[in-house]
């Protein structure tokens, strides 16, 4: 205790009832700080009073100067510069991030604070589990010259089932079985990629794209394609990296290109939200599609001269399953709820219908969420199916987006303002808040408000 509090002097009680008695160092510290705190004689009276004890000096200092801080809402560009250099590497997610709240953005890519990592298997984990599987699904066909739509659905979900087992013992050191938990969690993983795979190639007699490239990574250093480089002007730009869950292609050889889709696994449930497209917060699935059209050469990873882009989707890796009018009803309509869980949501490019579902126009596999009109057109109830010009301005949009984050990003803009789209805000998503201090009673969040200027209908 003295080596904590220099000034202590050690005292001897006569008395057995007046001696403190501990079984631990610490016990010992309230008591005797009591003693320590000018002017009291025996016991604190308030908690004030045990701040005026000399030991607390430099931090009484420190909590002072803290008491005044508030995070400034922009740094100079030229410290912008200098933490970013002239090209800003970054990522979509980073730059959603950025759209959502540019302090977050500056504390986790200008300052690189990080999250502490546990050893469990956290939704995360979860999800890199069953990438993994449907990689090594993917790699084992192309090694055996196969592609997905050779397997029947039962021969695809005995060799996700093989796979996953195979995966759930390496994966992580042994993560998935280091708890019954975790064991659980692997086999309900591995059962929903089964029914996820036999789904898919059900679907396959009507879908005419094949999958080409799974984790297709790009803009690092070893990948096979470069980084999407997008110029700011004043000499600044972005070189945006990522990785692409699954590309789909729908070769024309005559023509030496390709219908192009961009496919993106997700845990659940997502669909595009136009209004958080429209802020630069949910854009990574156009994006990437964006960034495909870019590249100069495709022809080393894909084998066609030009990718023309048709198509993006979220796919539920586990199922996104609607609940049941009764036992019954659900029991009885099992085989179509799976397929309908495993629906894709996004945007399809109406003139390559015939390509993404051979029974349209007259009929529907159920792939895709969208109908058409008595006269053939694309049912604007749907909000999937849309016209070329429609899909082409989406993409359009979002470079033009990544294009403005950029400029923003430069100005050294690091502002707390985190956005509010009915009960859900972006401190929901974060864990900066210790250092951004935010009260979330009381801030004025920036309420996201459709954009008048930005395209009527993506
Ligand atoms: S907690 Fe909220 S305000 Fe703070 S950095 Fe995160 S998103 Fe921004």
């Amino acid at each position: 205790m003295q080596r904590l509090y220099p000034s202590l002097e050690a005292q001897t009680c006569p008395e057995p009832e007046q001696r403190l008695a501990s079984e631990h160092a610490c016990e010992l510290q309230a008591p005797l700080l009591r003693c320590q705190v000018p002017g009291s004689e025996s016991s604190v009276r308030s908690l004030s009073s045990l701040a005026l004890l000399p030991a607390f000096a430099s931090i009484r200092e420190q909590l002072r100067a803290l008491a005044s801080y508030a995070p400034a809402d922009s740094f100079s560009p030229g410290l912008a510069e200098h933490l970013f250099g002239p090209a800003l590497r970054t990522s979509i997610t980073a730059l959603e991030q950025f759209a959502a709240c540019p302090f977050k953005f500056f504390v986790h890519f200008g300052l690189r604070a990080e999250e502490r990592k546990f050893f469990e298997a956290d939704a995360r984990e979860q999800g890199s589990f069953q990438h993994k599987i449907l990689a090594q699904f993917h790699e084992e066909l192309q090694q055996e010259d196969k592609r997905w739509r050779d397997l029947t659905p039962q021969e695809a979900r005995a060799r996700v089932g093989r796979i996953a087992r195979q995966v759930a013992d390496e994966f992580r050191e042994g993560l998935f079985g280091a708890s019954d938990q975790n064991q659980f969690a692997a086999r309900s993983l591995a059962a929903a990629l089964e029914d996820f795979i036999e789904t898919i190639i059900g679907w396959m007699q009507d879908y005419s794209f094949d999958p080409r490239s799974v984790e297709l990574a790009f803009g690092g250093g070893h990948d096979a394609l470069p980084a999407w480089e997008i110029d700011l002007g004043n000499g600044h730009g972005l070189a945006i990296r990522g990785k692409i869950d699954r590309v789909d292609l729908a070769v024309n050889p005559e023509r030496d290109e390709a219908l192009c889709t961009v496919i993106d696994y997700k845990s659940g449930a997502k669909k595009i939200d136009l209004l958080l497209l429209e802020q630069g917060i949910q854009l990574q699935l156009p994006a990437y599609l964006a960034a495909l059209r870019h590249v100069a050469d495709p022809r080393p990873v894909f084998g066609v001269r030009r990718l023309d882009p048709a198509g993006v989707f979220y796919v539920s890796l586990r199922g996104s399953y609607q609940p049941g009018a009764s036992r019954s009803d659900v029991l009885n309509g099992a085989s179509e709820a799976r397929r309908l869980a495993y629906r894709h949501a996004g945007r399809l490019r109406f003139d390559a219908l015939g390509q993404f579902d051979r029974k349209a126009p007259a009929g529907n596999s159920g792939q895709f969420n969208y109908a058409l009109t008595n006269e053939g057109k694309p049912n604007r109830r749907f909000a999937d199916l849309l016209e070329a010009d429609e899909f082409n301005a989406l993409l359009d949009r979002v470079e033009s987006l990544l294009g403005q984050m950029g400029r923003r990003i430069f100005t050294g803009d690091a502002k707390v303002d985190p956005y509010r789209k009915g009960a859900e805000v972006a401190c929901d998503f974060c864990d900066s808040r210790a250092i951004c201090r935010i009260d979330r009673w009381t801030h004025q969040f920036r309420v996201l408000k459709r954009n008048p200027t930005a395209t009527k209908k993506t």
